[in-house]
């Protein structure tokens, strides 16, 4: 296809674009060695041309739907764009630049009109129509048959029963949704960057470490300031809370973070937001549904936003009732040491933090020289997959990487037979987006003959110059959560490229992640990375003890700030199609009051105006997911626990009955198939 002529009104992409052939690294690896930010433009615009040429074809075939010509033919099709996508997804989210993000802007609007093209294409939508009403009469196998079903919803969902005029005003609509949402994740990382608390007086960063004052004065170096500078985290709450002893500076650092998108400059995003909500009512709508919430929860586990909103409601007493004795432990604290104010919220962490350290003896400046990086990588995250799945993991210094200091590993199965590769990129960069998450470079299909390629990112500190990257516990768990993402990814085996790995829905997506966290404190495992990264002393056993047993503590902030998000994500996602353009705060406050979770020291994880997840990500009426998926590895890791633990047998159940599978089953059933049964033991 890379042949088509101009007179088709379509694009030729030069032979010298790296994107214009498969890949000819290990595993069609992107060869990031070539790539340069010119090449991505032409790349998606021929790889857009490519598709329409191949899909119209697919539509105008004479001969009638076969499943081969109609369904296999467009899971093949688009194998350029698609290239080009994930590694442009891949470098504009962790590693931006001005040109990337002005070719972001530049497309967003326009990849929106290339999916309109297909999804509301009449004569395609027939064929799969055709195709979905002889279903019964095919003959396919199941996962064949789950494709089919999948399209045809897909079509439905997308609004392919639409008539022409509705048609067109979805296609508006999708296209100013996407650039909007494109342009809020742009001021979401430039205040980010921007918001940095400095400081020319050292004594006001007391009670953090010397490496983390020496990465503050590195940091306010790089940007050519005086003194010392502290970056914020994207969530509400602020990494440095637990340990700046000075009120005044943690009281500075909680404005900052949270008037970063709402201080009317540049950065605001109030507007865009309110825009994005109102066109989302807009567009369930046209389709037919009385909320965006009814459209987006039909296909997913929830599949009402009632049945969403009672799950969440359900929450509300069990998060308050932990939520208030908490806080009144921390005022009784606060009080002890002679002191009158109210609690707040950059009170919390700081005082909680002083609170576990008295009731469980436990603190995070001792627990950080165990949990070095690599260690934690290598030893724990990678040690539980090897036990659990008989794979094992080989550094690759041949893939060329985006950022020098990402790595690359490839695993290899128990019977040596290659699987696929894994990126780990993990520092925070100002040219990162916030947060911790899992993609693919390459997508694993049989049909396509491709194995996978997954990445993880995060936003770890990254040491001075010299220093060991030392992480909190938090980060750990961060580190095992995203690896359970990436394990659904790597273990793949389905035939269809649209089914793969993590395409499922996302209140199933965050089962395998949430569960993989469970061995990051899991004994063994956690004797096996915890070592002193001086020393090379193993973690004490009463220190190991204390982290488990101080697990739980906290949880009711934890669950607080969760809930709220989630229920300030269904506020927004549950307005009437006329409601008028809302102001966040209000909106907020009502959330969380009707639910009984206004609470003065609690303050949502993320604000709506840097709500990333909502309005720049997929997670839109989705953000419960977490919760509802809590509830499903709460029941994993108890059958896990009656079956042996961290064992070959428990690993490759779970592997080949959820983790391989990807979206070719009903989820609810292939989870209640995998829990309903024993492992078998592996010879
Ligand atoms: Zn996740």
């Amino acid at each position: 296809m890379a042949t088509l002529t101009a007179s088709l009104g379509t694009l030729v992409l030069d032979s010298s674009n790296p994107f214009a052939a498969p890949s000819a690294l290990p595993y069609q690896a992107p060869p990031f060695d070539r790539i340069e930010d010119a090449h991505y433009l032409p790349a998606i615009e021929a790889g857009m041309a490519e598709q329409r040429v191949e899909i119209d074809a697919i539509a105008n075939n004479s001969a009638p739907a076969t499943f081969e010509n109609t369904l296999i033919a467009m899971e093949e099709s688009g194998r350029l764009l698609h290239r080009v996508l994930t590694a442009f997804g891949c470098v504009s989210g962790a590693n931006t630049n001005p040109t990337l993000q002005d070719i972001k802007t530049e497309v967003a609007p326009r990849l929106a009109a290339h999916s309109d093209a297909i999804n509301l294409n009449d004569a395609l939508f027939q064929r799969v129509s055709a195709l979905y009403n002889q279903r019964a009469s095919l003959n396919l196998d199941p996962e064949s048959l789950r494709l089919l079903e999948t399209y045809y919803d897909g079509f439905i969902h997308a609004g392919s029963n639409l008539n022409e005029a509705d048609k067109t005003s979805l296609k508006q609509l999708n296209e100013e949704a996407s650039t909007l949402s494109t342009a809020f994740l742009t001021k979401v990382l430039a205040a980010a960057k921007e918001s940095l608390f400095t400081t020319t007086d050292v004594s006001t960063l007391a009670g953090l470490s010397e490496a983390q004052i020496a990465a503050a004065a590195e940091l306010a170096k790089s940007r050519n300031l005086e003194g010392w500078a502290l970056p914020i985290q994207n969530t509400t709450q602020q990494d440095f809370f637990d340990a700046l002893t000075n009120r005044d500076a943690r009281k500075a650092l909680f404005d900052l973070a949270w008037s970063r998108t709402q201080n009317g400059n540049e950065n605001d995003t109030t507007a865009i937001i309110t825009r994005i909500a109102q066109l989302r009512a807009e567009r369930a709508k046209l389709l037919g549904f009385p909320t965006y919430a009814a459209w987006k929860l039909h296909d997913q586990m929830a599949k009402t936003q009632e049945t969403a909103l009672s799950f969440l409601s359900g929450l509300v007493t069990k998060a308050t009732a932990l939520i208030v004795q908490e806080a009144e432990d921390l005022q009784a604290l606060i009080a002890s040491q002679g002191e009158t104010f109210e609690l707040q919220p950059w009170d919390w962490s700081f005082y909680a933090e002083q609170l576990r350290r008295a009731r469980y003896d436990l603190d995070e400046e001792a627990i950080k020289p165990y949990f070095e990086l690599n260690s934690v990588l290598e030893k724990g995250v990678f040690y539980a997959a090897e036990q659990l799945f008989g794979i094992s993991f080989t550094e690759r210094h041949d893939i060329p990487v985006y950022h020098p200091t990402v790595r690359v590993f490839e695993l290899t199965d128990a019977d040596g037979s290659p699987l696929s590769l894994f990126y780990f990129d993990p520092f925070k960069r100002d040219n990162k987006n916030g947060g911790a998450w899992m993609s693919s470079l390459v997508g694993q299909s049989k049909l396509l003959g491709t194995l996978p390629v997954i990445y993880n990112v995060s936003n770890i500190p990254q040491p001075a110059e010299g220093q060991p990257a030392l992480c909190t516990l938090d980060h750990v768990i961060t580190l095992f959560h995203e690896f359970g993402h990436a394990l659904h990814g790597l273990f793949s085996t389905v035939q269809y490229p649209s089914l793969a790995g993590t395409a499922v829905a996302r209140d199933f997506v965050e089962f395998p992640s949430q569960f993989n966290e469970y061995w990051a404190t899991y004994p063994a495992v956690l004797a096996h990375y915890a070592k002193h990264h001086a020393t090379g002393e193993s973690m004490p056993a009463a220190l190991a003890e204390k982290i488990r047993k101080a697990k739980d503590f906290n949880r009711g902030y934890h669950l607080t700030e969760v809930l709220s998000s989630s229920l300030i994500d269904m506020q927004w996602h549950t307005l009437a199609p006329d409601a008028p353009l809302q102001d966040p705060d209000t909106l907020e406050a009502e959330a969380l009051s009707k639910a009984g979770l206004k609470l003065p020291y609690a303050r949502p994880r993320y604000r709506s105006t840097y709500f990333a997840h909502i309005f720049g990500g997929g997670y839109a009426a989705g953000y419960y997911a977490y919760q509802w998926a809590e509830t499903l590895e709460d029941r994993a890791i108890a059958w896990f626990e009656a079956n042996g633990g961290l064992t070959r047998a428990n690993g490759e159940r779970l592997r080949t009955m959820v983790l391989a599978r990807g979206n070719t089953e009903d989820l609810a059933q292939m989870y209640e198939n995998w829990i309903s049964e024993p492992a078998t033991p592996v010879s």
